[in-house]
């Protein structure tokens, strides 16, 4: 049986959860779709029934602050830093997000989970390895024809559940708490519009990783590139020495990427080059690639043979004009954060504290914490107990949320010894 604290995390989880609040990548309003406004003000409104004072600024981001609860004779009193738990309400447009009907399976018994909306869907222990370990545990996953949205709603809902508790008791002493709620993470807008000042801490912790004890610090550095090929369409009844047709150019450009450095041959800390749209014709053509790599100077030479491919086609083919775009989208934060060692530290000795052994990993893939790390805020991501994220297979364990929860709370109180 569950204590009632873990059973009021589950329904501040499903309640959260049925919220739709899908992001949107083709959108150019802030949030990119209004609905996430509807989470938005849910939450300030229970963390001011709290006693927590919450804002929902116009851009959608919930911010709030736990004060400083030390006596005043405590030898840290007023020197603990300001530190801040970070999630984000929407959920992937990958996977539809509307009507979430979350479903409980009290006391999983390892053997296949048929879900009922959809009975195609199953989650099978022989695909996902990750289930063997929930034996015994109340798994939580969707209908099957949606997402469950613990990503990263089960973030939030801990998040949420470890204020109540530290709220109610008093005699968990801790420093100032900052809490906010991003929109627009899984459109990589997440970091956009965050106030920093406003947010107050300068060392946070996002709640978004999946498995039970999981730390991440580092994420890719990403750059986007775009190669622009310009040519001359004529019809091609009477194209003889006129037509210059950038197609050709283009394939030649995606053949002459390596495969060995493609998304679907590399894996843990090998980068790649992506070309992840193509678009056009004869007269103009636009190539769009993803370049990703966890060291810097790597994702440089990834960068120099793209210049390099760049110079080879510009030679190959003189009369298409070819100009190549790199933008960088975020960095590894992993540098950001071991500038101050005692950030994961006291990650990691919360994570055993609370009887789960951490361990560290990298993320193929970038967080809100990447930007937040280079906004000032320090920011690695932390374990929250869902799995198998944008997909209507997605689940969440509710034994391992209730892990994330007092990890949380853990952290708030051992950043009281760290003065
Ligand atoms: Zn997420």
């Amino acid at each position: 049986m569950n204590d009632i604290s873990t059973e009021r995390l589950l329904q501040r989880f499903i309640r959260y959860a049925k919220i739709y609040t899908t992001s949107d990548e083709t959108s150019d309003t802030v949030p990119t779709t209004q609905r996430q406004f509807d989470l938005a003000r849910l939450l300030a409104t229970e963390l001011e029934e709290m006693g927590v004072p919450a804002r929902v600024d116009d851009k959608g981001y919930v911010y709030a602050h736990v004060a400083e609860n030390l006596p005043e004779d405590h030898p840290a009193s007023g020197k603990v830093p300001a530190i801040g738990f970070v999630a984000h309400m929407d959920t992937s447009p990958d996977a539809p997000g509307e009507a979430v009907q979350p479903i409980v399976h009290r006391g999983y018994d390892g053997q296949d989970l048929v879900l009922p909306g959809d009975p195609q869907q199953v989650l099978r222990p022989e695909d996902m390895p990750e289930l063997k370990s929930q034996v015994g545990k109340d798994l939580i996953t969707s209908d099957g024809t949606t997402l469950l949205g613990a990503d990263d709603k089960a973030g939030i809902a801990e998040i949420m559940e470890g204020v109540q508790r530290l709220m109610e008791s008093p005699e968990r002493l801790h420093g100032s708490i900052s809490i906010a709620f991003t929109p627009d993470e899984e459109v990589g807008r997440g970091a956009n519009h965050f106030d920093v000042d406003g947010f107050g801490a300068r060392i946070a912790y996002t709640l978004d990783g999946d498995v039970l004890g999981k730390i991440e610090k580092e994420t890719f550095n990403a750059h986007a590139a775009t190669f622009k090929l310009g040519g001359y369409n004529v019809h091609p009844g009477s194209a003889k020495g006129k037509m210059i047709n950038t197609l050709y150019a283009a394939a030649e450009i995606i053949r002459r990427l390596p495969e060995n450095m493609r998304p679907e041959t590399t894996e843990k800390r090998e980068g790649y080059i992506h070309p992840r749209a193509i678009e056009g014709g004869v007269d103009r053509c636009t190539i769009r690639l993803l370049i990703r790599d966890h060291d810097l100077e790597e994702s440089k030479r990834k960068i120099a043979l793209l210049e390099r491919i760049s110079d080879e086609i510009r030679d190959l083919f003189p009369k298409v004009t070819i100009d190549l775009e790199i933008k960088e989208s975020y960095l590894n934060m992993g540098p950001k954060i071991d500038e101050d060692p005692r950030i994961l530290n006291v990650a990691m000795e919360a994570c055993r504290q609370v009887g789960v052994e951490p361990f560290l990993d990298v993320i193929r893939g970038g967080t809100d914490g990447a930007r937040l790390s280079y906004m000032g805020v320090p920011t690695p991501n932390l374990f929250t107990g869902g799995f198998n994220y944008h997909s209507v297979r997605e689940w969440a364990s509710l034994q391992d949320m209730e892990k994330a929860t007092q990890m949380l709370m853990k952290i708030a109180e051992l950043w009281v010894a760290e003065v």
